[in-house]
């Protein structure tokens, strides 16, 4: 266990090891205690600077990454933002091919971690050559010497999860956990922590939490694909139009569907309760325990743990703008966004 009053190396030692914090107000009138893994507390404020340094170390280790190199990744903003802060002290040049659905301030972000940002349309499908994927695909085939990280479809960033976050976790609760509640886009942090938590204790229920528009929900209950169940949605980072090789569904006992509006509502909430500032995602898997808890899901002596991915500082345009909200219908009037500003 690392400790906070020590000097560090470099910021890649702060990597991992991040809080748990009880959550005392959002879920109080639900049986069970409910706890948040915190990962806004890791260096680059985010999950995502687990598998970038992960996937990183093991490709220098098997001798594919030397100094100078190029790294490659399609992302929603955090996993480029690990794999820019990754590169900065690894000494590798870092291209990012990311979704116009990002948010302005995440790819401002990127750039000033030293990135070369490439801005791909989010609508079109993953195989149209303007998609991020193809555009980081080209690049890699282009650049030489280049890794391309591809965490949808890389194995490692489940590894990442099940060495780190699964550990810590089971660790932090001394072995009590009886749930686990996470978000799902390209599953690594779900499947990899589910299947280290699963082998201390199979009877560990996981829930996947995932969005309306993507297909990952029905795919999990139907293992097909169903084109229909694809639609925009605005949360980033959460559910998928494509099923990613780094999810173990096996891992996965159900997943629950959430919306836009009371994931940003959630979001919001979590803050004014618990003065956790947290990303639009981690409202979404707040709202996933809120629906489970509503349905009577959770027992007493229950301990539910929910993965809070990154920060709300990388939504200040988004979930944390009233105007954003009122423009996405989110509040009637503006003057109903002031009347949200209530004590939980
Ligand atoms: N929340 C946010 C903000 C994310 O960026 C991501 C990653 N796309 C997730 C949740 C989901 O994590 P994972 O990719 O490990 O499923």
């Amino acid at each position: 266990m690392k400790h906070r009053n020590q000097v560090f190396d470099n910021v890649l030692d702060l990597v991992g090891n991040t809080p748990l914090v009880k959550l005392n107000k959002i879920a109080s009138k639900f049986k069970g205690n409910f706890f948040a893994k915190v990962e806004s507390f890791n260096p680059g404020h985010s999950s995502k600077d687990r598998i970038a340094l992960y996937i990183i170390e093991q490709a220098e280790k098997k001798g594919i990454l030397s100094p100078g190199d190029t790294i490659i990744e399609t992302t929603s903003g955090n996993t480029g933002f690990s794999i820019a802060m990754v590169s900065i002290i690894k000494g590798y040049d870092c291209v990012l091919a990311v979704s116009s659905k990002s948010s302005a301030d995440k790819i401002d972000m990127l750039k000033t971690m030293g990135a070369k940002v490439y801005v791909c349309p989010a609508h079109v499908s993953a195989d149209d050559p303007r998609s991020y994927y193809q555009v980081a695909k080209r690049l890699h085939e282009e650049i030489k010497g280049s890794v391309y990280i591809n965490q949808y479809f890389n194995e490692l960033n489940i590894d990442a999860h099940y060495k780190s976050t699964g550990p810590e976790i089971w660790n932090q609760t001394e072995g009590k956990i009886t749930h686990l509640v996470a978000c799902s886009g390209t599953g690594g942090t779900i499947s990899g922590t589910a299947k280290y938590l699963k082998e201390q204790n199979p009877d560990i229920k996981v829930i996947g939490v995932d969005a309306f528009g993507s297909v990952i929900k029905k795919y999990h209950e139907t293992r097909e694909f169903d084109e229909k169940e694809i639609y925009p949605y605005r949360i980033e980072g959460l559910g998928k139009n494509l099923i990613p090789t780094a999810t173990d569904f096996d891992m996965i006992d159900e997943f629950v569907k959430v919306t836009d509006e009371e994931s940003a509502h959630m979001a919001r909430a979590v803050a004014k309760s618990e003065g956790l500032f947290v990303g639009y995602t981690s409202g979404a898997a707040m709202q996933a325990i809120k629906q489970l808890g509503e349905e009577g899901r959770f027992k007493k002596d229950d301990n539910v743990v929910v993965i809070f991915p990154d920060h709300g500082s990388r939504y200040m345009s988004k979930v944390y703008s009233d105007k954003w909200m009122n423009d996405q219908g989110f509040f009637d009037s503006i003057n109903e966004a002031a009347a949200q500003n209530i004590q939980y």
